[in-house]
């Protein structure tokens, strides 16, 4: 497969500037549906919706040219544009499994993951057992006679352990288990998991890759004829397509990835060595701190950590910890993360909801760092860390 280098597909991979008036930006095409000139080229259109313009929720000009720049990203054959990140996380999985089937999903996957193998797909005859990912040899372990799908997400949601890519997917080849990772977390900036084998990636579009929080999307980059696969059977019939729009959105938002990952990385060091000094941190997990019980697997199959990471206070007090966040001005108290925004996110706001789950410390906080300076972030962090 052909690889690009970065500036080429963030700049002009899929762009056919000749087609529009050479315009730069490429048009929003807007529309449901196309017309043909003739029965003979309708005809031959519906052969395949993949690659023809025929009607939007299969294909279209707008969200074709971004299908090219994420693949080529992901050093995919070919990618699908899904209106959520857990559209094409379900696309994934159901792609790959039938009633009868089994599923081994690391631990602590993203909450919504974790309730389509947990409770959703069970109704249809989907088991799954979760892992912890940490050791390779637990997927082995986990292995049943009716196994077909490996689930990784690595680094994993709110406790970033890592799995060891290379070392599941060998396991994964062995019993011919198809892999699936989801790689919102390092973005392809800092982590290419199909550089290691793995079959598909799928990615949260709605954080790092669209990165201004204002639209909802997901990527699945796998080879092409997986794609053509999926196409016909889970994308057609679900119908979770992105709109032009919000397509040409993401593709703006791409131009500026890397340079956003370049400031996540250098911010989030500074910010994370400001608060790893701290009298009244008791931890803080990031993967490229040389304290992250797995920092030299990090180094070896990521190119750095991004912009999330984890932090405990030293306190057992929900005040305080109620004080401490409602003192956070530059950090936004807010779900998600991936935008230019900073943003945190206490353990303390679930103890109320179902998603609580109680070996999680109350003073846990996920810590988002985006665009500002990080000295106005430290900031930030010391005058409301004196209401702890
Ligand atoms: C947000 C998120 C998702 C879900 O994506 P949506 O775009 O919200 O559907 C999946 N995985 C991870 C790691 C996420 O952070």
């Amino acid at each position: 497969m052909k690889k690009f280098d970065l500036s080429y597909i963030l700049n002009e991979l899929g762009e056919e500037r000749k087609k529009y008036f050479g315009s730069v930006s490429p048009p929003i095409i807007q529309t449901s549906n196309f017309a043909f000139p003739n029965i003979q080229t309708l005809r031959k259109s519906l052969h395949s919706e993949l690659n023809n313009y025929f009607y939007t929720r299969g294909n279209n000009p707008t969200v074709e040219i971004l299908r090219k720049k994420v693949a080529a990203l992901e050093h995919a054959e070919d990618a699908l544009i899904f209106s959520s990140g857990v559209a094409a996380i379900a696309a994934a999985v159901m792609s790959h499994i039938k009633s009868g089937e089994h599923v081994v999903c690391v631990r602590n996957p993203y909450s919504w993951t974790y309730k389509l193998l947990a409770s959703y797909l069970p109704r249809f005859g989907v088991s799954a057992t979760f892992v912890d990912g940490r050791d390779a040899k637990n997927f082995e372990r986990a292995i049943q006679r009716n196994t077909k799908i490996f689930y990784l997400e690595t680094p994993n949601s709110f406790v970033f352990d890592l799995q060891d890519i290379s070392a599941v997917v060998k396991i994964a080849k062995k019993h011919g288990v198809t892999t699936i990772c989801d790689n919102s977390y390092s973005s392809p900036i800092f982590q290419n998991p199909i550089d290691y084998g793995v079959d598909m990636v799928v990615h949260s579009a709605t954080k790092y890759l669209s990165g201004h929080s204002d639209i909802v999307a997901g990527t699945l980059c796998t080879t092409r004829k997986k794609i053509e696969r999926i196409f016909e059977t889970e994308f057609m019939t679900i119908g979770a397509c992105i709109s032009p729009h919000d397509a040409w959105l993401m593709i703006k938002g791409l131009r500026t990835l890397r340079i956003r990952l370049e400031h996540a990385a250098k911010g989030t060091s500074q910010v994370v060595k400001y608060l790893e000094k701290h009298p009244k941190v008791e931890n803080i997990i990031w993967p490229f701190l040389p304290s992250h019980p797995q920092y030299k697997l990090a180094k070896k199959q990521m190119r750095h950590g991004a912009g999330l990471f984890n932090v405990t206070f030293k306190t057992k007090s929900l005040r305080k910890m109620d004080n401490f966040c409602n003192s956070l001005k530059r950090f936004l108290l807010a779900c998600s993360w991936g935008g230019y925004e900073s943003l945190f996110y206490p353990v303390s706001a679930m103890i109320e909801s179902q998603n609580y789950q109680s070996e999680k410390p109350l003073s846990m906080v996920r810590f988002y760092v985006g665009l500002d300076e990080p000295e106005v972030l430290i900031e930030d962090l010391e005058q409301a860390l004196k209401k702890l």
